[in-house]
């Protein structure tokens, strides 16, 4: 049996549960209210999901309260909890194929992927978190001797997350990983256009001994489940991950409540500046290609801008369009395919509005620009390249989440470093050189939060991750992520 044949079979054979989980419990919603879910490999029903909202989110912040207040997990000692993580990690492990395609069958991204990436990214996060959460030292201030100030981090209470559907496990472990390690209970919000992989999170890490209440998941609607959790009074920190649009709501729906802490990682628009001087222009296309076109185009910190120097534009662009067949969509069943699905009918319209505003702007398409795969049922398009951009076309300004590269040239880096910033956001960036000065001073001149040097797609959990301007606040991963979910308390005690 060919692995094409053996993922089919498996997706045939999966169960899917679409119920929420609130303390402990797979349940449906209050209401009983479910909506459909449908996957963009090929347009199938892939069952009811509950459709959770502002009823099934009072119950959970209740229960995740209750659960913090009694010290269930709060209280077990670091060691306690970093043990239990890491088997929730290991128990991700073993269930790596059915993790893996729930989330490609929800939405649409490579099965090779989902495998290599998310179930892998999500489990080491966990794993990551969990070894580090005994590590973690608290400070003494250098306070005068009759006096002894301690500095200690606490958890802050009751965690709303609310995550998008490009990486669904992977931005729910970012946010679950810092939050559980450090003490607090968590209701979790999927996306509504990819639920299932965090319903079974939930089941993983009950089996692992998180205890019941501590970690909840309610999928739902934005405007539903989302805004409640962003409005309620009892959560104390809502972490979101999502676009900007709604990032914003997110800020004013914490300040018009309880003030909780607002955490957001937004969207991007990021600029890939490739000088002439570059080191090893096959390497830089390669990455630049790559990291447009992974995922469907379908990430926040995809160079969507290219900058290159007039001077080797014409030879990126022949070798960047040699790369483009490899990326054709194919069945994202299939292990050997790199390209699959946009994650649902809507996103698919946006895409192609903005191919359709390149065109009618005057840009030069030299790769894609159309649907593919429209027999199987589901939502593929063609990784589009277009040249000749100018700055003020909206496929140069506006995030479009999709796999749509635009390349704009340059003469003078002052003045691609000035375009690259000219942009509300501030995500990623990149500049390829082999002068070191340049590199540093285009680095630091570039306004983001993380900056590339010669590589795009380097990735770690070690390194934070998160934005300047309106690509959000905070950081995601590495211990920088603690400060989200802690509060600092000082206690003065006199000598
Ligand atoms: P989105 O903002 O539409 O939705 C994100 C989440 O918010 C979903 O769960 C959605 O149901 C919920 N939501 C929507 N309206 C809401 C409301 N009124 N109140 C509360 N919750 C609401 O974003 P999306 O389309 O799911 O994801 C794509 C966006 O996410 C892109 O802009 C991308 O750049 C961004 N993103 C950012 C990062 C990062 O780390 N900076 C990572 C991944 C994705």
């Amino acid at each position: 049996m060919n692995d094409f044949a053996s993922w089919h079979e498996r997706a045939r054979a999966l169960s899917i549960d679409g119920r929420a989980v609130i303390d402990g419990k797979r349940v449906p919603s209050r209401t009983g209210q479910q909506f459909d879910n449908r996957s963009p490999v090929d347009g199938r029903e892939l069952g009811p999901v509950a459709r959770c909202g502002p009823e099934d989110v009072e119950v959970a912040v209740a229960n995740a309260r209750a659960a913090f207040d009694d010290g269930r997990w709060a209280s077990l000692a670091p060691a306690k909890r970093k043990r239990i993580l890491i088997k929730f990690a290991d128990l991700m492990e073993q269930h790596r194929d059915e993790l893996a395609l729930l989330e490609t069958l929800d939405m649409g991204k490579p099965i090779k992927y989902s495998l290599a990436v998310d179930v892998a990214g999500a489990a080491n996060c966990i794993r990551w978190y969990g070894e580090a959460i005994d590590k973690v030292y608290g400070e003494i201030a250098p306070t005068p001797a009759d006096s002894l100030a301690l500095i200690t981090r606490e958890a802050v209470g009751v965690v709303g997350a609310i995550v998008p559907w490009n990486y669904p496990m992977l931005m729910a472990s970012w946010k679950i990983g810092p939050a559980l390690a450090a003490g607090n209970s968590v209701v979790l919000k999927p996306s509504e256009k990819s639920p299932l992989s965090a319903l079974r999170l939930a089941d993983l890490a009950l089996e692992a001994g998180i205890p019941p209440g501590v970690f909840n998941v309610l999928p739902g609607y934005g405007n539903e489940a989302g805004s409640a959790l962003a409005l309620h009074m009892d959560v104390d920190c809502i972490a979101f991950t999502g676009s900007t649009r709604v990032g914003k709501q997110i800020v004013q729906m914490a300040g018009q409540s309880n003030l909780k802490r607002a955490w957001t990682e937004l969207g991007g628009k990021s600029a890939n500046i490739v000088c002439a001087d570059c080191p090893d222009l096959d390497a830089a296309v390669a990455a630049s290609i790559g990291s447009i076109f992974f995922n469907q185009g379908e990430s926040c910190n995809a160079p969507s801008r290219l900058f290159v120097e007039e001077l080797i534009r014409e030879r990126f662009i022949e070798k960047a369009l040699a790369m483009v067949p490899a990326f054709a969509p194919g069945d994202p069943l299939d292990a050997g395919t790199v390209m699959g699905a946009i994650v649902d009918d809507i996103q698919l319209a946006t895409v192609m509005k903005y191919i359709g505003e390149g065109k009618a702007a005057g840009a030069r398409l030299l790769a894609g620009g159309e649907r593919v795969r429209l027999d199987t049922g589901g939502y593929y398009v063609a990784p589009t390249i277009f040249d000749g951009v100018d700055a003020g076309m909206s496929i140069a300004r506006e995030e479009i989440f999709g796999p749509v590269l635009s390349v704009l040239s340059f003469t003078s880096l002052d003045e691609a470093v000035r375009q690259a910033n000219a942009t509300p956001y501030g995500l990623h960036a990149a500049v390829w050189t082999a002068d070191l000065s340049k590199a540093i001073r285009t680095s630091r001149a570039l306004r983001a939060g993380t900056v590339h040097v010669n590589q795009y797609d380097n990735d770690d959990i070690t390194v934070p991750f998160g934005g300047y301007k309106q690509s959000g606040n905070g950081r995601d991963k590495s211990l920088h992520a603690f400060d989200k979910y802690t509060e600092l308390k000082t206690t003065w005690i006199q000598v």
